[in-house]
This record gives C-alpha cells, structure tokens and sequence, in this order.
C-alpha cells in the first residue's frame, strides 16, 4: 500500500497519523466529558423534580391542617378563653398524632401557647409565646404563614405552617403545625446523592450531607443575620458559608465546595422561597473523561497497529518483490552476458572462418591466375635467356665491351619478375587484423596493377574517372585489397564472352564518406539475385567456376570497416557496385 512512497512522505504520513491519533483522542475526551456533563444535567433535572416532589408531597399533606384546626368552634373557644383547655388539648393531640406532625398548637392574639398537642411533655409549648416567629404575625394579619427554624422548646428544626382563627370576622388567634422533616432528610442521607434545600435567606435547612445543615449559600448579609437573629430561626447555629459561588473552571454549573467539585442544578419549589440543589460530583465526570480516554486510547493503538501492521506486511511485500525482480534482472543480465559471450565467440569464430575465406579466396584467385602469371613470367625469362645467350656470343667474340646493354635490359626483366612475384606477395599475405590508414587510390592501383595481366588478356578496359583527393579510411589495407579484387573479378566473370569489356573505377567523396563505385558492361544482375547477392554460396556460376562466397565476405570486410555496399543495375545496362567507408577525420582529401 505504501511501498511506493518515498522516505520523506512515509515519515510526514506517520507524524500525520499521530496527530490525528492525538486529535482524535482530545476530541474524544472532550466530546465525552462533554456528553457526560450533558447525561449528568438531564439526569440531575429528573432527580431534582422528583426531589421537589416527594417533599411537596410531605409538606402538602399537612398544608390544610391548620385550617381545618382553625374552623374548629372549641378552638376558638379556647383562644377567647371560654373553651375547655384539656378536651382542646386532647383534641389537638389526637389529631396531631393521626396526621403524623411533630406538634399541633393555638396561640392567642398575643402569640401564646393556649393548647398544644404535646401538652403532657416536659418540653411542651403550653403557655409559651412565639409571637415574635414570622408565621405567627404573617397569620395574625390574616394569611397562612410558611416558617422553617430551629424550634425554640424543643430545639428540634422543623416546617412550622400556620392559620389564622377567626371569630365574626375577626382573627383572634393562631394555629400552627409543626413538621419534623427528619426522616426525609434521613432518606435522602441514605440515598447517597448529594441534594439540599436553601431557604430564602440561603441556609440550607434539609440535606443529604449532615456536615452541610444551617451553612449557607452564600455568605448573610448584617441585615439578614439581624433579622434571623431576631426571629430566633436557627438558634445557636453559626450560618457559615460553604463559598458555593466559586466557580473554579469559569464553568456555571461547576461549583467548589471545600476540595469537592461539582456539578449543580437548582429548582426554585414553587408556592414557596426555597430552592432545592442537586450536586453531582466532578469525580464522576472525570471517571466517565478517563475511561473514554482509555478506551479511545486503546482504539487508537488498535488501529495504528493495524496500519503499522498493514504497512509493515506492503513494506515486506514490496521488498519480496523487489528481491524478485532483482533476482529476475540478474538472472536476465546473467543470460545476456553469456549470450554475448557466445555471440563474440562465434563472431570471432565467424571472423577467423572469414579471414581463412579471404585467404582461400586468395590462394583460389592465385590459382586461377596461375596461368597468366607463368605466361607473365615466362616472358622475361625467355627474354633473359636469350639476352644471356647473345652475351655468351659476345664473350666468346672478345667484345666484352658490348655487354651493357644486354645485362641492362636483364636486369630490366627481372626488376619486373620482381613487381609481379611482389604483387603476389602482398596479395597471398594474410591480413594482420591490425587497422591502419588506407590509401584507398592506392589498395585499388595494387589490385589493378596485379590484375592488368588478366584484363589485358581477356580484353578488357578498365578506365579510372579522374579524382584529385586523397581518400583514407581506418582498414585493413589487405582486406581492402581483397573487396576491389573480388568485385573487380566478378565484373570480369560477368562480361566473359562479351565483345566489350569495359569496367569503370570512379572514386568520390561526400561530407565524411569515401565512395567507390565500380561499374561493368556485363548483363548486370537479375531482380531475382539482386536480393540474394551478398548471401553465402549464392553463385550463377557454374560448378567449379564459383563458389558464392566472394561477395559476402566482401559485404563482412566493408561493414567491419563501418561501410556499406549496395549493387545495382545502372540504367545504361550493366552492373554496380557501390561501397562507402567512413573516411578518417582530417584526412578526406589532401
Ligand atoms: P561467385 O563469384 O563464386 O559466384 P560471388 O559471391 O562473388 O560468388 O558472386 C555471387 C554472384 O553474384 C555471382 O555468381 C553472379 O551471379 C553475381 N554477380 C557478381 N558480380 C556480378 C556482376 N558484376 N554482374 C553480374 N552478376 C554478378
């Protein structure tokens, strides 16, 4: 999968993939701190309204008490003074003890306890004055009174709920019933939730942390504390803040409380001026943070194992790969080396079977000229024979004197013994293989002049086109030798029988190439042939007069020497050949 990339790009995708790992568990933990806060909300707002309710439901089941107490005539009896203070007394217990109330009490227009139900306990409210209690007075001026405190007989707190007693139209006193909220508070200590209940001055008054009872909210304000003072509302209670209003994160619903945080909610309870709070610790929040940090952790790993993993096996793959290919290559190289081991064997095979050709060619065309050469030769030795024999004669005349002419015209003759047997040296020499410049002028004159012999007995002109150059290619100037010899021979086969013979030498050059053409006035060659000219063993001739080698071992000479060869008719009848050799620099012409 990523075989192809380069290091730098694999590197930079790796720091990539960590970033976005990074990222991705950041966002996590955000995401799920965040949903955790968002499920802890909802779950507070359920709670707190069945808080709100279940205490709704504990005070509104004695809300009408005072009431009904009120409309009772022995009641307002007893608060004119006219009633029975026992049988109200009794009356009140009876009904206190069935409603389930901490204590069911009367107080006359001056606050003072006339009948209560706990009239038969040591700390009972009989003759007690509470006139100064806010519930008292707010029922004296004609409505229910609502009061939570600290009580001042007993010293127990409770929900203190009053109702004015009238009598023709007028309020002659107060009857008010007592709540003790304890075993709901113990409820919800036992609940294990953190939740409490501030009144309007702030004083928590119910809670499930017992440590957090009569602490406020907020710090009291003089006026507040007077006034709380002054009601007696929580005596002998210190209202020391609990500094919920810090908020260490900036965060609204975070709040710090000693070394605890939390998440809050709060309810205003409706028909009344408290509020009810609902805490959730911050720990929670951090657990839920830390084990999504955990697991988005543990899936990140997974999957940049996985990747690794992945990444690791394209890596190994591609290197097995690459190992193929490599082993492929070599194997490949390894066969290419021997092929071209064996092509230079046979080429140097094929070069020695040439040379050896060249060279029975050689001997062949000796062969065939043997003839002509004894005749050549013959000649001078006759001539020198009798040019001996006349001198003999003039020795034995006694004219010594007349010898010079004779011995000059034999030296004559063997000088040119000595050219012809020297022509075919040079031409019967096997070729060095060692590349010199060649005079191509010359290595044609050579063959030329070692030929004249045969072309003038067959009659046949040979006619060399002027050219004033000075053409010299990098060859062999033997196997030079041996390309114009053969074609030169063939033109000579080719016009056997003719009338006239004439081949034409004409030498040219163009840019860095020597050209060579040597036409005849033969039949020139067949379409047929033209093809199949420089094959091995193609002949026309007949058996014994050719074998059919001369001319593609005259192609292998001329394309060793980077050359070409080509023939063709020309269109005045006849044959072609035209051989071009790259010339050696600086030296086209001279
Ligand atoms: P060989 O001379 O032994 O036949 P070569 O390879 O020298 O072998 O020549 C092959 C053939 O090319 C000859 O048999 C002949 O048919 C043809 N050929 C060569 N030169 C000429 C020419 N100048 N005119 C016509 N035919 C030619």
């Amino acid at each position: 999968m990523f075989y192809w990339l380069s290091t730098y790009s694999r590197a930079s995708l790796s720091l990539a993939g960590i970033a976005i790992a990074g990222l991705a568990v950041w966002l996590a933990v955000t995401s799920t701190g965040n949903i955790a806060i968002d499920q802890l909300q909802q779950t507070a707002q359920a709670r707190l309204a069945l808080y709100e309710s279940t205490l709704r439901a504990a005070v509104d089941r004695y809300r009408y008490l005072p009431y009904v107490v009120s409309r009772n005539h022995d009641i307002a009896d007893i608060v004119s003074g006219n009633g029975n203070a026992d049988i109200t007394n009794r009356y009140l217990e009876k009904v206190n003890e069935r409603s389930g109330a901490a204590a069911l009490y009367v107080m006359d227009h001056t606050g003072t306890t006339v009948a209560a139900s706990n009239w038969n306990t040591p700390d009972n409210y009989l003759g007690k004055n509470y006139g100064f209690r806010p519930y008292f007075k707010e029922s004296l001026a004609g409505q229910d009174g609502f009061f939570y405190g600290i009580g001042v007989t007993t010293g127990r707190s409770g929900l203190f709920i009053s109702h004015p007693i009238s009598k023709d139209g007028e309020i002659i006193g107060v009857v008010a019933v007592k709540l003790e909220l304890d075993e709901l508070e113990q409820n919800w200590q036992g609940g294990g939730e953190t939740v409490f209940v501030s009144d309007a001055d702030s004083v928590i008054i119910l809670t499930s942390r017992s440590d957090w009872k009569y602490r406020t909210i907020r710090p009291l304000t003089v006026t507040e504390r007077d006034r709380i003072l002054r009601n007696r509302q929580y005596s002998g209670q210190e209202l020391l803040p609990l500094h919920m209003d810090e908020k260490p994160s900036g965060d609204d619903d975070i709040v710090k409380i000693g070394n605890e945080q939390f998440l809050f909610d709060v309810k205003p309870i409706s028909g009344s001026d408290w509020n009810l709070f609902y805490l959730t610790p911050m720990d929670y929040v951090a657990e839920r943070r830390t084990s999504a940090l955990l697991i988005t952790i543990i899936g990140s790993g997974l999957i940049l194992l996985t990747v690794l993993f992945l990444r690791e096996r394209e890596l190994k793959l591609a290197s097995q790969r690459k190992s193929l290919e490599f082993a492929r290559i070599q194997a490949l190289n390894a066969r290419l080396e021997q092929e071209i081991g064996e092509r230079r064997k046979t080429e140097a095979e094929l070069r020695g079977t040439q040379d050896e050709l060249v060279q029975a060619g050689k001997l062949a065309a000796l062969g065939q000229m043997s003839a002509a050469i004894a005749h050549e030769i013959n000649q001078p030795i006759a001539a020198i024979r009798t040019f001996c024999a006349s001198a003999k004669l003039l020795l034995e005349r006694g004219k010594p004197e007349k010898l010079g002419p004779n011995i000059s015209q034999i030296s004559a003759l063997t000088e040119r013994m000595g050219a012809i047997t020297g022509q075919l040296k040079t031409f019967s020499r096997k070729s060095t293989g060692v590349l010199e410049p060649v005079n191509i002028k010359s290595a044609l004159d050579n063959v030329i002049q070692f030929l004249s012999s045969q072309l003038h007995n067959e009659g046949c002109v040979l006619e060399q086109k002027e050219f004033d150059g000075k053409l010299i290619v990098h060859a062999d100037l033997v196997r030079i030798e041996q390309v114009f010899l053969n074609i030169i021979r063939n033109a000579l086969d080719a016009m056997d029988g003719d009338l006239e013979k004439r081949i034409v030498v004409e030498l040219s050059n163009a840019r860095d190439q020597a050209t060579i053409r040597i036409s005849d006035t033969g039949p020139g060659i067949d379409k047929a042939s033209l093809g199949l000219l420089f094959d091995p063993f193609f002949t026309t001739k007949d058996p014994g007069q050719g074998v059919g080698l001369g001319l593609s071992v005259t192609y292998g000479i001329v394309r060793d020497f980077g050359g070409t060869i080509r023939a063709y008719n020309r269109a005045d009848g006849g044959a072609c050949f035209e051989i071009q050799l790259p010339l050696m620099r600086g030296d086209q012409t001279s």
